[in-house]
């Protein structure tokens, strides 16, 4: 039985005209034997031998492989028929120029899934056998036609296939190269059967054991067909040496190339033209540039903003307390809050009607009484808001008996200059009291530490009642006054830092150690003469100078949120609270109607909660900051504070004081367009960089569209074709993407460098790490999509027209 055999083949082709290349073809082949198809060029000679090899499919009749048909054949058995069955030789050697000539042969293997070691071996004995033992690193275009021709065929031969197909294989070739070619494809011959195209009769006569003439798609003559009888006896004569092979094989038989080949060879195409690849990556990297630029900038832009708009809030925090000089209405449209007297709709009048506002100083009188359940309320603040509130701070308005010995003597430290009202918590600047130097520190301290430094050897963050702070601007500077109130006016000459640290400087005594009670039941304060004996009393807490703290300087002019001086912990107002609302003086004020120190009455009911409040007799705070963390935060603070006041009558609302109100939406608008124009730009690199890696990807396809073709006249899938693209892509997306990210890292020192010194801003460009591994692996995903579409296209391409690009 022969091995090939071809019934009635019918192949027309429909581009424009229709041609009939094969008008029923039939022929039989033996297993070995040399055959020569002869005919005038467009007879239909490639045709036949494409539709030979399974590179292009017949339209009528049959192709018999071993007595199967193969009519039912599906794309993947004609891969693996192509792959083990068939060896082509082309008439232009069709190599793959960016390989050395053993990994030209080699290649057929790895889609066969032959370990290296083996693969080597045989395309070295191979290239031997066809005489080029000694030129296996050398590349294509360092061989002569000849030498490239007898590389094509041991390419073919190698995977030890059953059929030999040469389409013209001496035609580009001179005689005497022409002769050693022929000798080697009749040397095959001898155990595989070669189908030979050549317009040359002599070679023909002179080689081939059996000479077919083709003209019109048909066959004209046969010099030696197979008749039934003799085609019986000679296969009696000579059993064939490999039974049945090509159809056994046909049926386990399936190509494959793996991810990990796919890469090589892809990873090796890359490495022979490196320029070009690197040009293409730069090209690629360009949108991740600009992409990895953008995000570096608005990282240090967002965080400049944060750190400036928390900044600024610090200074100017959202205030409570219980003469609100009110400055808004209670719920209005949101341009009422930002001290606007338009009359409120929001929207302008169409009409000539004159509208009439209340007047605003009648609106504006407000009372907050601060009850219990309002506290509450605030305290769940930082629970509801978790990123909108950075801290609360509540300053009670007592004025605290303490007193101090910085030199030899002990002096009053007066905690409080205002007699009545107590020390609201007004930040710095903006209350009517001298200042105290003496406030309580916020509760959080994480946030204080945020804001300010802990400068000086030895110095730590005060904890418990007896530890306080000094409070220093970022020039290390304090006033004169203050060091003149621990007692420390007399001495002269420098002062260090160190001076105070660790120190116990004052001492908090309480109130019935302080108030002496005279006999008309009122109370007279300690005189100056009994502060020594009080100072070195066992009553009351010593408070030790913990550190210093100095306001950090970022280059804003925020004046910070703790007022220079000292600054107490909440626990210490615990315990003086705890302490004076016990206190015989704090009873004597509770049922008292007049001031039982100066004997005075009240003009009026505030003025005596003020004094028992100063006593410490109440220990509900009377004033409260809220510190947010941005101007948007801010925003939802209020909002929450409004939220309070919704429903209830007029007199039980709490009205707060927005001391950054205008400059807020300033600076929101500010930072809202910012933020718009960088989304901009990144949005416009990510398109920019998509094109260029789809164009880029797309023409690297275009160029190898010849490796295309002979990898798939070797046995190459569409699945192995589209694995080698993706394989290629994804290299030069990593390539684009860590480039990119290299070269964005190294303009953004540049960046860095220049706006530190033009504009002062430290580190304003900062690329996360993260964010880089995103955006390499986001290239790489970028230009395996952007590949994906000429990938499909490099699979879809018909064999036979790829083999005929150039
Ligand atoms: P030969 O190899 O004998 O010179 P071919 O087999 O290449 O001839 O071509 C036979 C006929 O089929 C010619 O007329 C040719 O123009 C036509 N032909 C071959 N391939 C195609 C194709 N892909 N599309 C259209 N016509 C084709
Ligand atoms: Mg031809």
């Amino acid at each position: 039985m022969s091995k090939l055999k071809l019934t009635d083949i019918r192949k027309s082709y429909h581009s424009g005209e229709v041609v009939h290349a094969l008008k029923g073809v039939s022929l039989e082949f033996r297993e070995s034997e040399f055959v020569s198809i002869l005919g005038p060029s467009g007879c239909g000679k490639t045709t036949l031998l494409n539709i030979v090899g399974g590179l292009d499919r017949y339209d009528e009749g049959d192709l018999m492989l071993g007595g199967k048909s193969t009519k039912h054949f599906k794309d993947k058995d004609w891969d693996a028929y192509r792959n083990r069955s068939i060896g082509f030789v082309f008439q232009n050697y069709n190599l793959i120029g960016h390989q050395t000539i053993l990994q030209n042969v080699e290649i057929a293997m790895t889609l066969s899934g032959i370990s290296v070691n083996e693969r080597r071996a045989k395309a070295k004995s191979a290239l031997q056998s066809v005489g080029l033992g000694d030129k296996l690193n050398k590349r294509p275009n360092q061989l002569s036609g000849g030498q490239m021709q007898r590389v094509a065929i041991a390419r073919a031969i190698v995977t030890d296939p059953d059929i030999i197909l040469a389409d013209e294989p001496t035609g580009a070739l001179d005689s005497q190269t022409s002769l050693q070619v022929m000798e080697i494809l009749k040397d095959i011959s001898k155990t595989k059967l070669v189908i030979m195209v050549t317009h040359n009769a002599d070679l023909a006569e002179e080689y081939s054991s059996r000479i077919i003439h083709l003209r019109d798609g048909e066959v004209l003559s046969d010099s030696r067909p197979i008749l039934q009888d003799a085609q019986e006896a000679e296969h009696a004569e000579r059993p064939s040496s490999k039974p049945q092979s090509a159809g056994a094989r046909l049926d386990v038989g399936k190509t494959s190339m793996s991810p990990a080949t796919a890469a090589a060879l892809s990873f090796r195409n890359l490495l022979t033209k490196k320029g070009r690849t690197l040009i293409t990556a730069f090209a690629g990297s360009i949108g991740i540039i600009g992409v990895a630029l953008v995000l570096a900038l608005s990282n240090g832009l967002s965080n400049y903003i944060g750190n400036l708009q928390a900044e600024t809030l610090s200074g100017l925090p959202l205030t409570v307390s219980e003469n609100a000089q009110q400055v808004q209405a209670p719920s209005g449209p949101p341009d009422a809050l930002t001290g606007g007297s338009g009359g409120g709709a929001g929207e302008f009048p169409t009409g000539d009607v004159l509208n009439v506002t209340e007047d605003p100083a009648e609106a504006e009188q407000h009372v907050n009484v601060l009850t219990p359940a309002y506290f509450d309320y605030v305290d769940k603040l930082p629970v509801e808001l978790p990123d909108a509130v950075n801290a609360i701070s509540y300053a009670n308005g007592i004025e605290m008996n303490v007193l101090a010995k910085g030199g030899d003597d002990v002096v009053k430290f007066g905690t409080s200059e205002t007699a009545a009202g107590g020390g609201a918590a007004l930040p710095p600047g903006m209350g009517s009291a001298a200042p105290s130097y003496w406030s309580e520190l916020p509760g959080d301290e994480d946030y204080v530490r945020s804001m300010y430094d802990l400068i000086g050897e030895g110095s730590r963050y005060p904890s418990g009642a007896g530890e306080v702070a000094i409070v220093v601007n970022s020039y290390n500077e304090v006033d004169k006054a203050f060091l003149d109130k621990l007692g420390l006016n007399g001495a002269d000459g420098e002062r260090k830092l160190t001076d105070f640290i660790g120190r116990p400087l004052l001492k908090a005594v309480p109130n019935d150690a302080y108030y002496a009670e005279s006999a008309g039941g009122l109370f007279a304060p300690a005189g100056a003469d009994r502060y020594a004996d009080l100072y070195s009393g066992s009553e009351g807490t010593t408070l030790t100078v913990a550190g210093i703290l100095r306001l950090k300087d970022t280059g804003s002019s925020s004046s910070g949120f703790l007022t220079p001086g000292l600054v107490y912990t909440p626990e210490l107002t615990q315990a003086v609270t705890d302490d004076a609302s016990g206190s015989a003086i704090a009873a004597a004020q509770r049922s008292s109607d007049r001031d039982v120190v100066s004997g005075a009455p009240f003009a009026e009911e505030t003025l005596k909660e003020a004094r028992l409040q100063a006593l410490g007799a109440k220990t509900e705070p009377t004033s409260l900051n809220i510190y947010p963390t941005d101007f948007a935060g801010k925003e939802e603070v209020k909002a929450y504070l409004d939220a309070y006041n919704e429903g209830k009558p007029e007199a039980e609302r709490i009205l707060y004081t927005d001391l950054s109100d205008v400059i807020g939406s300033v600076v929101q608008t500010m930072i809202d367009t910012v933020s718009y124009v960088l989304t901009g730009f990144a949005a416009i690199s990510l398109v920019v960089s998509t094109i260029m890696i789809g164009i880029i990807t797309y023409v690297s396809v275009l160029e190898r569209t010849k490796e295309i073709g002979i990898l798939r006249s070797i046995g190459a899938r569409k699945k192995d074709i589209s694995r080698l693209f993706n394989a290629e892509t994804l290299i030069v997306g990593f390539t684009a993407g860590a480039l990119g990210i290299g070269i964005a890292y190294l303009l953004t020192l540049a960046i860095n460098a220049v706006l530190n010194n033009v504009l002062d801003l430290r580190n304003l460009a900062e690329l996360s790490p993260i964010q880089a591994l995103i955006l390499v692996l986001g290239s790489m995903l970028l230009t395996l999509v952007a590949g994906l579409i000429p990938a499909r296209a490099a699979t879809q391409k018909d064999p036979v027209t790829a083999l005929r690009s150039e």
